[in-house]
């Protein structure tokens, strides 16, 4: 899968850990639970696990 550029809003990560979960290779949780980029690039179908849409991509 391709990998993109990624950010995660921690503002309305509600910290469910599908992300991690599913994608431990991209994403770990910060100290204050929130989900964050491992190396700050991220497989592009990452987005559809979460709930809130807090993961984004840049082109
Ligand atoms: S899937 Fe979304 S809400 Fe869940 S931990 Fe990851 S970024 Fe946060």
């Amino acid at each position: 899968m391709a990998k993109k550029r990624v950010k995660v809003d921690a503002k309305e990560c509600i910290m469910c850990g599908a992300c991690v979960g599913s994608y431990p290779e991209d994403f770990e949780f910060a100290d204050d639970g929130t989900a964050k980029p491992i190396t700050g690039e991220a497989d592009e179908d990452s987005a559809g696990v979460c709930p809130v849409g807090a993961i984004s991509f840049e082109e």
